[in-house]
Protein backbone atom coordinates (compact mmCIF):
# COMPACT_ATOMS: atom_id res chain seq x y z
CA UNK A 1 0.00 0.00 0.00
CA UNK A 2 1.38 3.01 -0.93
CA UNK A 3 1.97 5.45 1.91
CA UNK A 4 -0.91 8.46 1.94
CA UNK A 5 -0.64 11.46 1.31
CA UNK A 6 -1.80 13.42 3.83
CA UNK A 7 -2.40 17.64 3.70
CA UNK A 8 -4.78 20.55 4.59
CA UNK A 9 -6.46 18.01 7.36
CA UNK A 10 -3.78 18.28 9.23
CA UNK A 11 -5.47 20.99 11.22
CA UNK A 12 -7.72 18.44 12.71
CA UNK A 13 -5.07 16.65 14.89
CA UNK A 14 -6.32 13.23 13.43
CA UNK A 15 -5.15 10.77 16.63
CA UNK A 16 -4.79 8.22 12.98
CA UNK A 17 -3.75 10.74 10.26
CA UNK A 18 -3.16 7.47 8.05
CA UNK A 19 -6.91 8.02 8.09
CA UNK A 20 -7.14 10.85 5.49
CA UNK A 21 -6.24 9.44 2.20
CA UNK A 22 -6.18 11.50 -1.12
CA UNK A 23 -6.16 8.12 -3.67
CA UNK A 24 -8.65 5.85 -4.55
CA UNK A 25 -8.96 2.08 -3.26
CA UNK A 26 -9.01 -0.30 -6.29
CA UNK A 27 -8.26 -3.90 -6.05
CA UNK A 28 -6.39 -3.58 -2.81
CA UNK A 29 -3.95 -0.85 -4.24
CA UNK A 30 -4.39 2.41 -3.68
CA UNK A 31 -4.52 4.59 -6.75
CA UNK A 32 -4.56 7.69 -9.01
CA UNK A 33 -6.42 8.43 -11.45
CA UNK A 34 -4.88 6.76 -15.07
CA UNK A 35 -3.93 10.74 -16.39
CA UNK A 36 -3.02 11.55 -12.54
CA UNK A 37 -5.88 14.14 -13.02
CA UNK A 38 -7.37 14.87 -9.79
CA UNK A 39 -10.26 17.40 -7.97
CA UNK A 40 -10.12 19.39 -5.00
CA UNK A 41 -12.01 18.93 -2.23
CA UNK A 42 -12.92 21.87 0.10
CA UNK A 43 -14.27 22.82 3.38
CA UNK A 44 -17.56 24.52 2.99
CA UNK A 45 -17.36 25.90 6.42
CA UNK A 46 -13.61 27.67 5.56
CA UNK A 47 -13.66 27.55 2.24
CA UNK A 48 -9.96 25.98 2.44
CA UNK A 49 -8.88 23.50 0.19
CA UNK A 50 -8.68 20.18 2.09
CA UNK A 51 -6.95 18.14 -0.49
CA UNK A 52 -7.59 16.25 -3.95
CA UNK A 53 -8.97 12.90 -5.04
CA UNK A 54 -8.23 10.98 -8.16
CA UNK A 55 -10.26 12.34 -11.21
CA UNK A 56 -10.76 8.66 -12.16
CA UNK A 57 -13.74 7.77 -15.27
CA UNK A 58 -14.75 4.02 -17.20
CA UNK A 59 -10.92 2.49 -17.68
CA UNK A 60 -10.84 2.67 -13.38
CA UNK A 61 -14.05 1.97 -12.94
CA UNK A 62 -13.91 -1.46 -15.50
CA UNK A 63 -10.70 -2.89 -13.45
CA UNK A 64 -12.57 -2.14 -9.91
CA UNK A 65 -15.77 -4.15 -11.43
CA UNK A 66 -12.98 -7.03 -12.80
CA UNK A 67 -11.41 -6.86 -9.30
CA UNK A 68 -14.90 -7.74 -7.43
CA UNK A 69 -15.52 -10.06 -9.97
CA UNK A 70 -12.40 -11.92 -9.64
CA UNK A 71 -12.76 -11.38 -5.59
CA UNK A 72 -16.36 -12.79 -6.18
CA UNK A 73 -16.07 -16.93 -5.73
CA UNK A 74 -13.90 -16.44 -2.50
CA UNK A 75 -15.99 -13.76 -0.68
CA UNK A 76 -19.02 -15.76 -1.75
CA UNK A 77 -18.04 -19.33 -0.11
CA UNK A 78 -17.18 -18.44 3.00
CA UNK A 79 -19.00 -19.23 5.71
CA UNK A 80 -21.91 -16.22 7.16
CA UNK A 81 -19.75 -16.67 10.13
CA UNK A 82 -16.43 -15.91 8.56
CA UNK A 83 -17.83 -12.95 7.11
CA UNK A 84 -19.71 -12.06 10.20
CA UNK A 85 -16.38 -12.13 12.20
CA UNK A 86 -14.93 -9.50 9.42
CA UNK A 87 -17.69 -7.48 9.44
CA UNK A 88 -17.48 -7.60 13.51
CA UNK A 89 -14.01 -6.09 13.22
CA UNK A 90 -14.80 -3.46 10.58
CA UNK A 91 -17.63 -2.33 13.08
CA UNK A 92 -14.65 -1.81 16.06
CA UNK A 93 -12.25 -0.26 14.01
CA UNK A 94 -15.20 2.13 13.15
CA UNK A 95 -15.72 2.88 16.42
CA UNK A 96 -12.25 2.69 17.75
CA UNK A 97 -11.70 5.24 15.31
CA UNK A 98 -14.97 7.41 15.61
CA UNK A 99 -13.53 10.41 16.77
CA UNK A 100 -11.27 10.79 13.87
CA UNK A 101 -13.93 9.85 11.28
CA UNK A 102 -15.95 12.62 12.61
CA UNK A 103 -13.53 14.93 12.40
CA UNK A 104 -13.07 14.13 8.54
CA UNK A 105 -16.87 14.30 7.98
CA UNK A 106 -17.13 17.34 9.91
CA UNK A 107 -14.67 19.21 7.87
CA UNK A 108 -15.52 18.03 4.08
CA UNK A 109 -19.66 17.78 4.62
CA UNK A 110 -20.00 20.66 7.43
CA UNK A 111 -22.11 19.13 9.80
CA UNK A 112 -21.86 19.61 13.75
CA UNK A 113 -19.04 17.69 15.21
CA UNK A 114 -21.83 16.39 17.52
CA UNK A 115 -23.73 15.10 14.76
CA UNK A 116 -21.05 14.06 12.67
CA UNK A 117 -20.03 11.59 15.62
CA UNK A 118 -23.92 9.95 15.62
CA UNK A 119 -23.61 9.66 12.23
CA UNK A 120 -20.32 7.58 12.63
CA UNK A 121 -22.12 5.02 15.35
CA UNK A 122 -25.47 5.19 12.74
CA UNK A 123 -23.05 4.21 9.90
CA UNK A 124 -20.79 1.64 12.07
CA UNK A 125 -24.40 0.16 13.30
CA UNK A 126 -25.14 -1.00 10.09
CA UNK A 127 -22.18 -3.55 9.82
CA UNK A 128 -22.69 -4.61 12.95
CA UNK A 129 -26.45 -5.03 12.24
CA UNK A 130 -25.94 -7.36 8.82
CA UNK A 131 -22.97 -8.66 10.62
CA UNK A 132 -25.03 -10.83 12.84
CA UNK A 133 -28.21 -10.77 10.28
CA UNK A 134 -25.25 -12.60 7.75
CA UNK A 135 -26.25 -15.71 9.90
CA UNK A 136 -29.61 -15.73 9.54
CA UNK A 137 -29.95 -15.90 5.45
CA UNK A 138 -32.77 -18.26 5.63
CA UNK A 139 -34.44 -20.17 3.06
CA UNK A 140 -37.56 -22.30 2.51
CA UNK A 141 -38.70 -26.21 2.32
CA UNK A 142 -41.93 -25.90 0.10
CA UNK A 143 -44.14 -29.27 0.31
CA UNK A 144 -43.47 -31.11 -3.22
CA UNK A 145 -46.22 -30.39 -5.79
CA UNK A 146 -45.66 -34.11 -6.98
CA UNK A 147 -45.64 -37.35 -4.62
CA UNK A 148 -41.91 -37.61 -6.21
CA UNK A 149 -40.96 -34.11 -5.54
CA UNK A 150 -39.34 -31.83 -2.96
CA UNK A 151 -38.98 -28.16 -3.46
CA UNK A 152 -36.33 -26.28 -1.14
CA UNK A 153 -35.75 -22.05 -1.74
CA UNK A 154 -32.33 -21.25 -1.35
CA UNK A 155 -30.86 -17.59 -1.23
CA UNK A 156 -27.92 -16.55 -2.78
CA UNK A 157 -25.43 -12.99 -2.90
CA UNK A 158 -26.44 -11.63 -6.78
CA UNK A 159 -23.31 -10.87 -7.33
CA UNK A 160 -20.87 -7.60 -7.86
CA UNK A 161 -22.33 -4.94 -6.61
CA UNK A 162 -22.37 -0.82 -7.68
CA UNK A 163 -23.08 1.49 -4.65
CA UNK A 164 -23.39 5.53 -5.90
CA UNK A 165 -23.60 7.69 -2.65
CA UNK A 166 -24.76 11.18 -1.67
CA UNK A 167 -23.22 14.12 0.03
CA UNK A 168 -25.24 14.30 3.17
CA UNK A 169 -24.43 11.24 4.97
CA UNK A 170 -21.32 10.80 3.53
CA UNK A 171 -20.57 7.74 5.80
CA UNK A 172 -23.98 6.13 6.77
CA UNK A 173 -25.18 6.01 3.88
CA UNK A 174 -22.13 4.04 2.43
CA UNK A 175 -22.13 1.84 5.10
CA UNK A 176 -26.19 1.17 4.58
CA UNK A 177 -25.44 -0.34 1.40
CA UNK A 178 -22.19 -2.45 2.25
CA UNK A 179 -22.87 -3.66 5.51
CA UNK A 180 -25.42 -5.74 3.52
CA UNK A 181 -23.75 -6.36 0.37
CA UNK A 182 -20.93 -7.80 2.20
CA UNK A 183 -22.50 -10.08 4.65
CA UNK A 184 -24.45 -11.74 2.16
CA UNK A 185 -21.57 -12.58 -0.05
CA UNK A 186 -21.41 -9.99 -2.80
CA UNK A 187 -18.36 -7.83 -3.56
CA UNK A 188 -19.03 -4.06 -4.32
CA UNK A 189 -17.75 -1.20 -6.15
CA UNK A 190 -18.64 2.36 -4.77
CA UNK A 191 -18.34 6.01 -5.91
CA UNK A 192 -19.20 8.50 -3.22
CA UNK A 193 -20.12 12.22 -4.11
CA UNK A 194 -17.41 14.17 -4.96
CA UNK A 195 -17.95 16.96 -2.62
CA UNK A 196 -17.62 14.59 0.41
CA UNK A 197 -15.17 11.99 -0.47
CA UNK A 198 -12.86 11.43 2.63
CA UNK A 199 -15.67 10.62 5.41
CA UNK A 200 -14.27 7.01 6.25
CA UNK A 201 -15.56 3.86 6.57
CA UNK A 202 -19.00 3.26 7.83
CA UNK A 203 -17.81 6.12 9.30
CA UNK A 204 -16.95 9.10 7.50
CA UNK A 205 -15.27 8.37 4.43
CA UNK A 206 -15.35 5.83 1.70
CA UNK A 207 -11.90 5.99 0.86
CA UNK A 208 -10.51 5.77 5.07
CA UNK A 209 -13.15 3.06 5.08
CA UNK A 210 -11.94 1.08 2.34
CA UNK A 211 -8.24 1.26 4.77
CA UNK A 212 -10.54 -0.14 7.79
CA UNK A 213 -11.80 -3.15 5.55
CA UNK A 214 -8.31 -3.96 4.68
CA UNK A 215 -7.20 -3.56 8.24
CA UNK A 216 -10.19 -5.79 9.09
CA UNK A 217 -9.31 -8.58 6.98
CA UNK A 218 -11.75 -7.90 3.82
CA UNK A 219 -9.16 -9.53 0.48
CA UNK A 220 -8.56 -7.05 -1.83
CA UNK A 221 -11.23 -6.78 -4.58
CA UNK A 222 -14.20 -7.15 -2.49
CA UNK A 223 -14.67 -3.54 -1.72
CA UNK A 224 -13.39 -0.90 -3.91
CA UNK A 225 -14.13 2.83 -3.65
CA UNK A 226 -13.45 5.04 -7.03
CA UNK A 227 -13.93 9.01 -7.14
CA UNK A 228 -14.50 10.95 -10.08
CA UNK A 229 -16.52 11.62 -13.29
CA UNK A 230 -20.11 10.49 -12.15
CA UNK A 231 -20.90 10.37 -15.64
CA UNK A 232 -18.18 8.33 -16.91
CA UNK A 233 -18.24 5.94 -13.68
CA UNK A 234 -21.64 5.82 -13.37
CA UNK A 235 -21.91 4.99 -17.22
CA UNK A 236 -19.79 1.79 -16.96
CA UNK A 237 -21.53 0.62 -13.64
CA UNK A 238 -24.72 0.68 -15.86
CA UNK A 239 -23.46 -0.71 -18.65
CA UNK A 240 -21.19 -3.62 -17.29
CA UNK A 241 -22.47 -6.90 -17.64
CA UNK A 242 -20.58 -8.33 -14.91
CA UNK A 243 -22.84 -6.14 -12.15
CA UNK A 244 -25.57 -7.62 -11.26
CA UNK A 245 -26.62 -4.75 -9.03
CA UNK A 246 -26.49 -0.88 -8.47
CA UNK A 247 -27.91 0.80 -5.04
CA UNK A 248 -28.12 4.38 -5.14
CA UNK A 249 -29.13 7.00 -3.02
CA UNK A 250 -29.58 10.29 -4.32
CA UNK A 251 -31.97 12.82 -5.95
CA UNK A 252 -34.90 11.79 -7.80
CA UNK A 253 -33.74 13.02 -11.51
CA UNK A 254 -30.25 11.14 -11.32
CA UNK A 255 -32.28 7.77 -9.72
CA UNK A 256 -34.33 8.01 -13.28
CA UNK A 257 -31.17 8.14 -15.65
CA UNK A 258 -29.77 5.46 -13.70
CA UNK A 259 -32.72 3.28 -14.05
CA UNK A 260 -32.77 3.53 -17.54
CA UNK A 261 -29.23 2.96 -17.97
CA UNK A 262 -29.79 -0.35 -15.82
CA UNK A 263 -32.27 -1.38 -17.87
CA UNK A 264 -30.26 -2.39 -20.69
CA UNK A 265 -28.45 -5.15 -19.07
CA UNK A 266 -32.00 -5.64 -16.37
CA UNK A 267 -30.27 -4.96 -13.11
CA UNK A 268 -31.76 -5.23 -9.85
CA UNK A 269 -31.73 -1.95 -8.81
CA UNK A 270 -32.07 0.04 -5.34
CA UNK A 271 -32.78 3.37 -5.54
CA UNK A 272 -33.64 5.83 -2.14
CA UNK A 273 -34.40 8.94 -3.68
CA UNK A 274 -35.34 12.77 -2.31
CA UNK A 275 -38.51 13.24 -0.23
CA UNK A 276 -40.74 15.92 0.65
CA UNK A 277 -41.69 15.28 3.99
CA UNK A 278 -44.83 16.22 5.35
CA UNK A 279 -44.95 17.08 9.57
CA UNK A 280 -48.48 17.38 10.79
CA UNK A 281 -49.52 18.54 14.20
CA UNK A 282 -53.25 17.79 15.13
CA UNK A 283 -54.68 20.56 17.62
CA UNK A 284 -54.37 17.43 20.66
CA UNK A 285 -50.95 17.36 19.44
CA UNK A 286 -48.39 18.29 22.82
CA UNK A 287 -47.52 21.20 21.31
CA UNK A 288 -43.86 20.91 22.99
CA UNK A 289 -42.85 17.62 22.09
CA UNK A 290 -43.91 18.58 18.48
CA UNK A 291 -41.43 21.69 18.70
CA UNK A 292 -39.19 19.74 19.40
CA UNK A 293 -39.58 16.79 16.88
CA UNK A 294 -40.06 19.55 14.00
CA UNK A 295 -36.61 20.97 15.25
CA UNK A 296 -34.96 17.64 15.04
CA UNK A 297 -36.56 16.40 11.76
CA UNK A 298 -36.15 19.71 9.71
CA UNK A 299 -32.97 21.38 11.12
CA UNK A 300 -30.53 18.43 11.54
CA UNK A 301 -27.92 18.68 9.33
CA UNK A 302 -28.89 22.39 8.25
CA UNK A 303 -31.89 20.71 6.58
CA UNK A 304 -30.32 19.12 4.40
CA UNK A 305 -31.51 15.03 4.32
CA UNK A 306 -33.79 13.27 2.61
CA UNK A 307 -36.70 12.74 5.79
CA UNK A 308 -36.32 16.18 6.78
CA UNK A 309 -39.54 17.85 7.34
CA UNK A 310 -39.86 20.16 3.98
CA UNK A 311 -43.68 20.91 4.50
CA UNK A 312 -45.04 21.51 8.26
CA UNK A 313 -48.65 21.14 8.67
CA UNK A 314 -50.41 22.49 11.52
CA UNK A 315 -54.10 22.68 12.83
CA UNK A 316 -55.76 25.56 12.91
CA UNK A 317 -56.51 26.13 16.39
CA UNK A 318 -52.73 25.63 17.94
CA UNK A 319 -51.17 26.93 14.40
CA UNK A 320 -50.05 30.63 15.88
CA UNK A 321 -49.12 28.79 19.15
CA UNK A 322 -47.18 26.20 17.56
CA UNK A 323 -45.29 29.03 15.14
CA UNK A 324 -44.48 30.98 18.35
CA UNK A 325 -43.13 28.23 20.14
CA UNK A 326 -41.30 26.96 17.03
CA UNK A 327 -39.72 30.30 16.00
CA UNK A 328 -38.59 31.11 19.99
CA UNK A 329 -36.15 27.73 19.40
CA UNK A 330 -34.88 28.52 15.84
CA UNK A 331 -33.75 32.37 16.95
CA UNK A 332 -31.52 30.49 19.68
CA UNK A 333 -29.82 28.20 17.78
CA UNK A 334 -26.28 28.93 17.15
CA UNK A 335 -24.71 28.85 13.19
CA UNK A 336 -21.42 28.27 12.79
CA UNK A 337 -18.23 25.75 11.77
CA UNK A 338 -19.13 22.85 12.76
CA UNK A 339 -16.17 21.88 14.81
CA UNK A 340 -16.82 25.08 17.33
CA UNK A 341 -18.66 23.89 20.44
CA UNK A 342 -22.38 24.79 20.54
CA UNK A 343 -23.05 25.36 17.06
CA UNK A 344 -26.21 22.93 16.07
CA UNK A 345 -26.33 24.56 12.49
CA UNK A 346 -23.31 24.31 10.21
CA UNK A 347 -22.96 26.08 6.31
CA UNK A 348 -24.75 24.92 3.30
CA UNK A 349 -22.87 22.40 1.19
CA UNK A 350 -22.15 24.60 -1.71
CA UNK A 351 -23.38 28.11 -3.43
CA UNK A 352 -26.10 26.17 -5.72
CA UNK A 353 -27.72 24.77 -2.50
CA UNK A 354 -28.21 28.67 -0.56
CA UNK A 355 -29.29 29.98 -4.16
CA UNK A 356 -32.43 26.97 -3.72
CA UNK A 357 -33.10 27.92 -0.37
CA UNK A 358 -33.07 31.45 -1.74
CA UNK A 359 -35.07 30.92 -4.59
CA UNK A 360 -37.86 29.16 -2.20
CA UNK A 361 -37.97 31.34 0.40
CA UNK A 362 -38.06 34.48 -2.42
CA UNK A 363 -40.79 32.85 -4.31
CA UNK A 364 -43.51 32.17 -1.25
CA UNK A 365 -42.63 35.72 0.07
CA UNK A 366 -44.12 36.58 -3.68
CA UNK A 367 -47.00 34.94 -2.71
CA UNK A 368 -47.58 35.96 0.74
CA UNK A 369 -45.73 34.49 3.21
CA UNK A 370 -44.34 35.73 6.09
CA UNK A 371 -40.79 35.40 7.66
CA UNK A 372 -41.05 35.13 11.31
CA UNK A 373 -37.08 34.46 11.76
CA UNK A 374 -34.32 34.29 9.61
CA UNK A 375 -34.80 34.76 5.76
CA UNK A 376 -31.83 35.12 4.24
CA UNK A 377 -27.99 35.06 4.12
CA UNK A 378 -25.90 34.41 7.81
CA UNK A 379 -23.35 37.49 8.68
CA UNK A 380 -21.05 34.72 8.30
CA UNK A 381 -20.73 34.84 4.99
CA UNK A 382 -19.85 31.92 2.62
CA UNK A 383 -22.78 29.51 2.75
CA UNK A 384 -23.87 29.91 6.25
CA UNK A 385 -28.15 30.41 6.21
CA UNK A 386 -29.97 31.92 8.51
CA UNK A 387 -32.51 28.93 10.09
CA UNK A 388 -36.02 30.29 8.96
CA UNK A 389 -39.41 30.00 10.01
CA UNK A 390 -42.13 31.29 7.43
CA UNK A 391 -45.99 31.34 8.23
CA UNK A 392 -48.85 31.75 5.83
CA UNK A 393 -47.61 29.33 3.27
CA UNK A 394 -49.74 27.66 1.00
CA UNK A 395 -49.71 25.42 -1.90
CA UNK A 396 -49.05 27.69 -4.92
CA UNK A 397 -45.51 27.87 -3.62
CA UNK A 398 -42.21 25.96 -4.91
CA UNK A 399 -41.67 24.54 -1.07
CA UNK A 400 -44.95 22.41 -1.29
CA UNK A 401 -43.89 20.44 -4.50
CA UNK A 402 -40.01 20.44 -4.06
CA UNK A 403 -37.18 19.48 -1.96
CA UNK A 404 -35.73 22.48 -0.10
CA UNK A 405 -32.94 20.44 1.05
CA UNK A 406 -31.91 23.86 3.70
CA UNK A 407 -33.02 25.20 7.26
CA UNK A 408 -36.25 26.37 6.22
CA UNK A 409 -39.22 25.20 7.78
CA UNK A 410 -42.86 26.72 5.76
CA UNK A 411 -45.80 26.59 7.80
CA UNK A 412 -48.93 25.27 6.11
CA UNK A 413 -52.88 25.99 8.23
CA UNK A 414 -55.09 22.91 7.74
CA UNK A 415 -58.72 22.81 9.87
CA UNK A 416 -59.47 19.07 9.85
CA UNK A 417 -57.67 15.62 9.30
CA UNK A 418 -59.10 15.04 5.27
CA UNK A 419 -57.06 18.15 4.47
CA UNK A 420 -54.65 17.59 6.62
CA UNK A 421 -54.44 13.81 4.48
CA UNK A 422 -55.05 15.76 1.29
CA UNK A 423 -52.24 18.11 1.58
CA UNK A 424 -49.57 15.05 2.87
CA UNK A 425 -50.15 12.93 0.20
CA UNK A 426 -49.96 15.79 -2.78
CA UNK A 427 -46.44 14.84 -3.98
CA UNK A 428 -44.82 12.56 -5.79
CA UNK A 429 -42.91 11.43 -3.36
CA UNK A 430 -43.38 9.39 -0.46
CA UNK A 431 -40.40 8.65 1.99
CA UNK A 432 -40.94 10.09 5.43
CA UNK A 433 -43.81 11.28 6.96
CA UNK A 434 -44.20 12.54 10.22
CA UNK A 435 -47.54 13.71 12.72
CA UNK A 436 -48.04 14.75 15.90
CA UNK A 437 -52.01 13.65 17.83
CA UNK A 438 -52.62 12.14 21.05
CA UNK A 439 -56.21 10.29 19.83
CA UNK A 440 -55.48 6.77 19.05
CA UNK A 441 -58.35 5.96 16.63
CA UNK A 442 -56.64 8.95 14.48
CA UNK A 443 -53.02 7.81 14.45
CA UNK A 444 -54.26 4.45 13.12
CA UNK A 445 -55.64 6.34 10.33
CA UNK A 446 -53.70 8.55 9.72
CA UNK A 447 -50.57 6.61 9.77
CA UNK A 448 -52.62 3.95 7.42
CA UNK A 449 -53.70 6.96 4.75
CA UNK A 450 -50.04 8.53 4.40
CA UNK A 451 -48.84 7.47 1.36
CA UNK A 452 -45.23 6.90 2.61
CA UNK A 453 -42.72 4.21 3.27
CA UNK A 454 -41.93 5.62 6.54
CA UNK A 455 -44.56 7.64 9.16
CA UNK A 456 -42.71 8.66 12.24
CA UNK A 457 -46.14 9.25 15.11
CA UNK A 458 -45.01 11.68 17.82
CA UNK A 459 -41.14 11.57 16.72
CA UNK A 460 -39.19 13.50 14.67
CA UNK A 461 -36.29 10.77 14.51
CA UNK A 462 -36.94 7.75 12.70
CA UNK A 463 -33.68 6.31 11.25
CA UNK A 464 -32.41 3.37 12.90
CA UNK A 465 -30.77 -0.08 11.77
CA UNK A 466 -33.13 -2.04 12.58
CA UNK A 467 -36.12 -0.91 10.53
CA UNK A 468 -36.36 -0.84 7.18
CA UNK A 469 -35.62 2.72 5.88
CA UNK A 470 -37.31 3.91 1.96
CA UNK A 471 -40.42 4.99 0.34
CA UNK A 472 -42.78 4.55 -2.19
CA UNK A 473 -43.63 6.92 -5.09
CA UNK A 474 -40.99 8.83 -6.97
CA UNK A 475 -38.72 8.53 -3.34
CA UNK A 476 -37.46 5.15 -5.03
CA UNK A 477 -37.83 1.21 -4.25
CA UNK A 478 -35.87 -1.26 -1.88
CA UNK A 479 -35.01 -1.05 1.67
CA UNK A 480 -31.93 -0.75 3.50
CA UNK A 481 -31.50 -1.45 7.00
CA UNK A 482 -33.00 -4.24 9.22
CA UNK A 483 -34.39 -7.99 8.44
CA UNK A 484 -35.41 -6.64 4.84
CA UNK A 485 -32.10 -4.67 3.78
CA UNK A 486 -30.09 -7.86 3.39
CA UNK A 487 -32.77 -9.10 0.46
CA UNK A 488 -31.79 -6.23 -1.64
CA UNK A 489 -28.54 -8.04 -1.99
CA UNK A 490 -29.91 -11.92 -2.49
CA UNK A 491 -31.53 -14.25 -5.49
CA UNK A 492 -34.19 -16.47 -4.48
CA UNK A 493 -33.34 -20.14 -6.13
CA UNK A 494 -35.84 -23.02 -6.07
CA UNK A 495 -34.42 -26.05 -6.50
CA UNK A 496 -36.58 -29.13 -7.87
CA UNK A 497 -35.55 -32.60 -6.86
CA UNK A 498 -37.82 -35.46 -8.10
CA UNK A 499 -37.55 -39.12 -8.53
CA UNK A 500 -37.98 -39.28 -4.93
CA UNK A 501 -39.06 -43.29 -4.19
CA UNK A 502 -41.40 -44.64 -1.66
P1 LIG B 1 -27.32 13.64 -6.56
O1 LIG B 1 -26.97 14.87 -7.25
O2 LIG B 1 -28.36 12.76 -7.16
O3 LIG B 1 -25.95 12.83 -6.37
C1 LIG B 1 -25.90 11.60 -5.71
C2 LIG B 1 -24.76 10.78 -6.25
O4 LIG B 1 -25.00 10.52 -7.63
C3 LIG B 1 -23.41 11.49 -6.18
O5 LIG B 1 -22.41 10.54 -5.90
C4 LIG B 1 -23.25 12.04 -7.59
O6 LIG B 1 -21.92 12.22 -7.99
C5 LIG B 1 -23.88 10.91 -8.39
N1 LIG B 1 -24.31 11.29 -9.73
C6 LIG B 1 -24.76 12.48 -10.17
N2 LIG B 1 -25.06 12.41 -11.48
C7 LIG B 1 -24.77 11.15 -11.89
C8 LIG B 1 -24.85 10.45 -13.12
N3 LIG B 1 -25.30 11.02 -14.23
N4 LIG B 1 -24.47 9.15 -13.15
C9 LIG B 1 -24.02 8.54 -12.05
N5 LIG B 1 -23.92 9.15 -10.85
C10 LIG B 1 -24.29 10.43 -10.76
O7 LIG B 1 -27.83 13.88 -5.07
P2 LIG B 1 -27.12 14.71 -3.92
O8 LIG B 1 -27.33 16.15 -4.20
O9 LIG B 1 -25.74 14.22 -3.69
O10 LIG B 1 -27.96 14.25 -2.65
C11 LIG B 1 -29.13 14.86 -2.27
C12 LIG B 1 -30.32 14.04 -2.73
O11 LIG B 1 -30.22 12.72 -2.19
C13 LIG B 1 -31.63 14.59 -2.19
O12 LIG B 1 -32.60 14.53 -3.19
C14 LIG B 1 -31.95 13.64 -1.05
O13 LIG B 1 -33.31 13.58 -0.72
C15 LIG B 1 -31.44 12.35 -1.56
N6 LIG B 1 -31.18 11.40 -0.47
C16 LIG B 1 -32.02 10.33 -0.33
C17 LIG B 1 -31.83 9.44 0.71
C18 LIG B 1 -32.73 8.27 0.88
O14 LIG B 1 -32.38 7.38 1.67
N7 LIG B 1 -33.87 8.18 0.20
C19 LIG B 1 -30.78 9.64 1.61
C20 LIG B 1 -29.94 10.75 1.45
C21 LIG B 1 -30.15 11.62 0.38
P3 LIG B 1 -21.21 13.66 -7.86
O15 LIG B 1 -21.14 13.95 -6.44
O16 LIG B 1 -19.91 13.41 -8.50
O17 LIG B 1 -22.09 14.62 -8.62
Amino acid sequence: MNDPKISGIAALNLKDPSLFRQQCYVDGKWADADGGKSIPVNNPATGEILGTVPNMGAAETRRAIEAANAAFPAWRVKTAKERANILRKWFDLMMANQEDLAKILTAEQGKPLAEARTEISYGASFIEWFAEEAKRIYGDTIPGHQADKRIVVIKEPIGVCAAITPWNFPNAMITRKSGPALAAGCTMVLKPATATPYSALAMASALAMAELGERAGIPKGVFSVLTGSSAAIGGEITSNPIVRKVTFTGSTAVGKVLLEQCSKTVKKTSMELGGNAPFIVFDDADLDAAVEGALASKYRNTGQTCVCANRLLVQDKVYDAFAAKLTEKVKAMKVGNGMEPGVVQGPLIDKAAVEKVEEHIADALSKGAKVLTGGKRHALGGTFFEPTVLANVNTTMKVTKEETFGPVAPLFRFKDEKEAIKLANDTEFGLASYFYGRDLNRMWRVAEALEYGIVGINTGIISTEVAPFGGVKESGMGREGSKYGIEDYLVVKYLCMGGVDR
